[in-house]
């Protein structure tokens, strides 16, 4: 089946670069885009209008941990100052022999309730990215049960997603006075990473191809060496991308210099994992960031030199006062930039916009972060970071994963007029302005609905989740703190 998309505007691709068409037409047929060009001359079956609107490959988000996250609302405006910013040492790290309450990605497959917990967060963060307009996500290395919860959605509502069970050597606790100590585990990180490989072997190519594999060592600062070691030689075996948390926090950062004498960034370069294919979350405390005032800086160049990928997740880290430093000089050194969404909410455009803007700040340069790179980021930056070169762009032989985004803000005010489509999209869009999003193919949102998924059912369950997470803090915390002792109301609740 053949079909045309008649659009105003449409981000087209030429010779490896995102290029403008005006009053084009796309048509793709079964999986594949056939045609992109000024007007279409063959035979088509059905015909998409989009005047008015931009037809964009679909985004790729390239760091997503999956779930409603609702404990993450409980470190807004507030935290423990000792963690510099950190936001998993804050909610995710129970006092020792507690284990974190409410979360589903620490329930246990066969805990009470837990199906339906695995369900509801699949469920939630599919329809959340797929309404947002992103076609392909990266999940960042969730349990087994939340893998195979995540295949059964992607499976059923559509998308693509590289997924596997991440694993690592023992994670953080606190012990009685709130002190961070690591329960290390080695063993632990060398069966995690066989269970990866075997639900790897199991489930690539999984959906008509629409889910692959990638290994997630979770931390670099968790993993043992042998594991960081292991998972390469698979890459290279199995031809697989990895991702990893590395130079992104600063107790992270420490931890590495003090048990390897090498930064992050050194010691995975140090057993060859730097490559286009790893992706490095977040990337952004590398010896280079002047924050750190680490007196060698060489972790950009050698970064850059291998045309390793970041996940920039610029609205989650700035929401915890850190950004990446900067834009500009990653993208001179020859890093590829990735955009992620990491937290909430998953909108790519409020994520683009927040790079930029960011971006000029820190490159002290209005010519810095422009939509051009931003939305390139995106889109092939994400693509490049899986080591695909049939996504993230629209041109003839690439998957037909399209999105077309309404330039009217789905009948607001909010664009103005519109010279530059691009621009305004990062300037003044929201997610929500995603009318209609295709994946191999075939339509899984229209009009922004996705059949099969009722949003307000979705939002009463997770906010019911929220409120026993919330709810039962005081029962893991190593501060024994009550929800409202941890992050006290906006203002002082009416009696
Ligand atoms: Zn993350």
């Amino acid at each position: 089946m053949r079909t045309k998309i008649a659009a105003s505007w449409i981000v087209a691709h030429q010779k490896g670069k995102h290029i403008l068409l005006r009053d084009g037409e796309l048509v793709y047929e079964d999986n594949k885009i056939v045609f992109v060009g000024q007007q279409f001359s063959g035979e088509v079956d059905t015909v998409i209008d989009a005047k008015g609107k931009l037809v964009a490959p679909g985004f790729i988000d390239t760091h997503v941990h999956s779930g409603h996250r609702a404990s993450h609302r409980l470190i807004t405006d507030t935290g423990r100052p000792m963690y510099y910013g950190q936001p998993f040492l804050e909610i995710s790290v129970p006092k020792e022999g507690k284990v974190v309450k409410g979360d589903p990605r620490y329930l246990k497959h066969g805990d009470k309730g837990s199906a339906a917990a695995f369900e509801l967060n699949a469920s939630f963060t599919v329809a959340e990215l797929l309404r947002n307009g992103v076609t392909t996500f990266v999940e960042y290395g969730s349990q087994l049960s939340v893998q195979d919860a995540l295949l059964a959605e992607v499976t059923r509502l559509g998308g693509r997603a590289y997924l596997a069970p991440g694993y690592d050597c023992g994670r953080w606790v606190a012990d009685e006075e709130g002190r961070l100590k690591r329960v290390r585990n080695d063993q632990l990180g060398v069966d995690g990473f066989k269970t990866a490989l075997s639900w790897i072997e199991r489930n690539d190519g999984a959906a008509g191809g629409r889910v692959r594999g990638i290994l997630v060592p979770r931390e670099v600062e968790t993993s043992s060496l042998e594991v960081l070691k292991m998972t390469v030689e698979a890459a290279d075996q199995h031809k697989l991308p990895m991702a990893t948390h590395a130079a992104y926090s600063v107790i992270e950062f420490y931890e590495v210099v003090k048990e390897h004498l090498k930064t992050p960034i050194e010691l995975l370069d140090s057993i060859g994992m730097l490559r286009p294919t790893l992706n490095i979350g977040h990337g952004n405390f590398i010896s280079d960031n002047p924050n750190l005032n680490y007196s060698v800086h060489n972790d950009l160049a050698l970064m850059g030199r291998a045309g390793a990928s970041i996940s920039h997740c610029p609205i989650n880290i700035v929401r915890r006062a850190r950004t990446l430093d900067n834009w500009q000089g990653y993208r001179e050194a020859g890093v590829n930039l990735s955009i992620g969404s990491d937290t909430y909410p998953r909108d790519m455009i409020m994520n683009m916009r927040t790079a930029s803007y960011l971006g000029k700040i820190t490159g002290h340069s209005y010519f810095a972060a422009p939509a051009a790179e931003v939305f390139e980021a995106a889109t092939l930056g994400g693509a490049r970071s899986v080591g695909r070169d049939d996504l993230g762009r629209l041109e003839a032989g690439a998957l037909a994963d399209i999105i077309i985004i309404d330039l009217s803000g789905r009948n607001t005010l909010r664009y103005g007029p519109v010279r530059d489509p691009v621009k305004s999209v990062v300037e003044c869009g929201v997610g929500d302005d995603v009318e209609t999003v295709i994946v191999d193919g075939r339509i899984v949102v229209k009009d922004g609905v996705i059949p099969g998924v009722d949003f307000a059912k979705l939002r009463s369950q997770a906010q019911e989740a929220g409120e026993q997470i919330w709810d039962t803090l005081e029962e893991w915390d190593p501060l024994g703190r009550t929800h409202e002792d941890a992050c006290p109301w906006c203002y002082p609740m009416a009696q």
